[in-house]
C-alpha cells in the first residue's frame, strides 16, 4: 500500500503522524511510504532520517492526497485538505466529527473512507488512541500546575515538594481516570501531598492497590470536593462523563474560601471545563487569574509538549496502520470490531451513530 503522512496544517500543531520508525516498520511490511519534506522537522524528526527509515519526501500536500492509498494524520482535516480527499481512499486520523458539521459534510462529499482515532476501542472498555493524549496530558497538568504556584505567574509561592523542614503542597486531583492517575503519578513523584477524588469506588481500590499510603483516595461528593478544594494549593480537575459536557464541580464561591494564589489546572477544558470559572486558554497565554486563583485551562494540552506526544501517538496508532496496510481496511475492519468502532464515515455515509444523531444524517 502506499501511505502518504501530509505536514499537520493547523494552527500551531507541530505534531506528525508517523515518525520514522513507524516509516520503517511500514517499508519492511513491504508498504512504501511519502512523507511531505520538513512536517517533523519543528520536533526535531529530520527529513534526513525519514529518508534513512525509508520514506520518500514530497514537497507538496496535493501531491500526496493525489496518489497514497492511505492518509495517516494527527489532526481533523482542514477543510483545503478535505476537498484534496479522493473517492475510495482511506483517512486515519482525529476526526472529532460530533461538534463539527462542517468537516462531516464534506467528508461525506469526498466518498473517502474516514477511521477515527477517538472512537477505536479496545477489550477494556478504553479508548487507546485517545489514551496517550490523556497520559500526556495529565502529567503536563503537574508541571504547569507547579509553574503556575511560583509568584511570578500569580501563585502562592509554594514549591510542590517542600525541602526538609517545610511542608509539600497539597495536590488534589478530581477524577482518577487516566489523566488523574498521570496526574498523581507526577505530583508523588515530586513530593507533594497529594489526594485523589473519584466516583468509582472500583477505581479508588484500584488507586489504593497501585499506590498505597503514600496516596491518599476519597469518594467524590459535594462535601469532600468543597474541604478538599478550599484547603488546596493544586487542584487538577480530570473528570469525565463520556458524551456528556464536564460537570461544574467547583465553583466561585469554592474559589472564594481557597487559598490566595492557589492554582486550578482543569484538564477537562475540552469537555467544557469542570470548573465553574474556568474557560478555554492556549499556549500562548495559558493563564488568568479569577477570585486570587490561578487557572491554567489549555484545550490542546498535548500540542505543548509535540514531540513527546507524537511519540505517544504514533505507539499507539502504528499496530492500526500496519494492520490496515497489510490487510486492507475491508479486511481490517471485518475481522476488528475495535476498529470498525473507528469508522466514521464509509464512501458518502455517515457510520458511527453518535455523530449521525447529533449531526441529524442517518444511520
Ligand atoms: P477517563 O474516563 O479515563 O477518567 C475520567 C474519570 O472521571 C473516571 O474515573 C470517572 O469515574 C471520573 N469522574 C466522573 N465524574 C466524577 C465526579 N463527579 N467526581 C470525580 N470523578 C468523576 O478520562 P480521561 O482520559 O482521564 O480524561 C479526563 C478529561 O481530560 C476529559 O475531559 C478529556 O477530554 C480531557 N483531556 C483534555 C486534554 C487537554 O489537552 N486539555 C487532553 C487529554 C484529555
Amino acid at each position: 500500500m502506499l501511505i502518504g503522512v501530509p505536514k499537520e496544517i493547523k494552527n500551531h500543531e507541530y505534531r506528525i503522524g508517523m515518525t520514522p520508525a513507524g516509516v520503517r516498520e511500514l517499508v519492511a511490511a513491504g508498504h512504501q511510504v511519502i512523507v511531505q519534506r520538513d512536517g517533523g522537522t519543528a520536533i526535531g524528526l529530520t527529513n534526513e532520517a525519514y529518508m534513512a527509515a525509508g520514506a520518500t519526501l514530497i514537497d507538496t500536500p496535493e501531491e500526496i492526497f493525489s496518489s497514497a492509498d492511505m492518509i495517516v494524520k494527527v489532526k481533523e482535516p482542514q477543510p483545503n485538505e478535505c476537498k484534496m480527499l479522493r473517492s475510495g481512499q482511506l483517512l486515519f486520523t482525529y476526526l472529532h466529527l460530533a461538534p463539527d458539521p462542517e468537516q462531516t459534510k464534506l467528508l461525506i462529499e469526498s466518498d473517502a473512507v474516514a477511521i477515527a482515532y477517538e472512537t477505536v476501542t479496545d477489550a477494556h472498555g478504553g479508548l487507546p488512541l485517545l489514551a496517550p493524549m490523556s497520559e500526556v496530558a495529565g502529567r503536563m497538568a503537574i508541571q504547569a500546575g507547579a509553574h503556575s504556584l511560583e509568584k511570578a505567574q500569580g501563585g502562592n509561592g509554594t514549591l510542590l515538594g517542600g525541602v526538609p523542614g517545610v511542608s509539600p503542597a497539597k495536590v488534589v486531583v478530581i477524577g482518577g481516570g487516566v489523566v488523574g492517575i498521570n496526574a498523581a503519578r507526577m505530583a508523588l513523584g515530586l513530593g507533594a501531598d497529594v489526594t485523589i477524588l473519584d466516583k468509582s469506588l472500583p477505581r479508588l481500590k484500584q488507586l489504593d492497590e497501585l499506590y498505597g499510603p503514600q496516596l491518599k483516595t476519597l469518594y467524590s461528593n459535594a462535601e469532600t470536593i468543597e474541604s478538599e478544594v478550599t484547603s488546596a494549593d493544586l487542584v487538577i480537575g480530570a473528570v469525565l462523563i463520556p458524551g456528556a459536557a464536564a460537570p461544574k464541580l467547583v465553583t466561585r464561591e469554592h474559589l472564594k474560601k481557597m487559598k490566595d494564589g492557589a492554582v486550578l489546572v482543569d484538564v477537562a477544558i475540552d469537555q467544557g471545563g469542570c470548573f465553574e470559572t474556568s474557560r478555554a486558554t492556549t499556549h500562548q497565554d495559558p493563564i488568568y487569574i479569577e477570585e486570587g486563583v490561578v487557572h491554567y485551562c489549555v484545550a490542546n494540552m498535548p500540542g505543548g509538549v509535540a514531540r513527546t506526544s507524537t511519540f505517544a501517538l504514533t505507539n499507539a496508532t502504528l499496530p492500526f496502520i500496519l494492520t490496515l496496510a497489510n490487510k486492507g481496511y475491508k479486511q481490517a475492519l471485518q475481522d476488528d470490531t475495535h476498529l470498525l468502532n473507528g469508522l466514521n464515515i464509509h464512501r458518502g455515509k455517515v457510520t458511527y451513530k453518535a455523530v449521525a444523531e447529533v449531526l441529524g444524517y442517518p444511520y
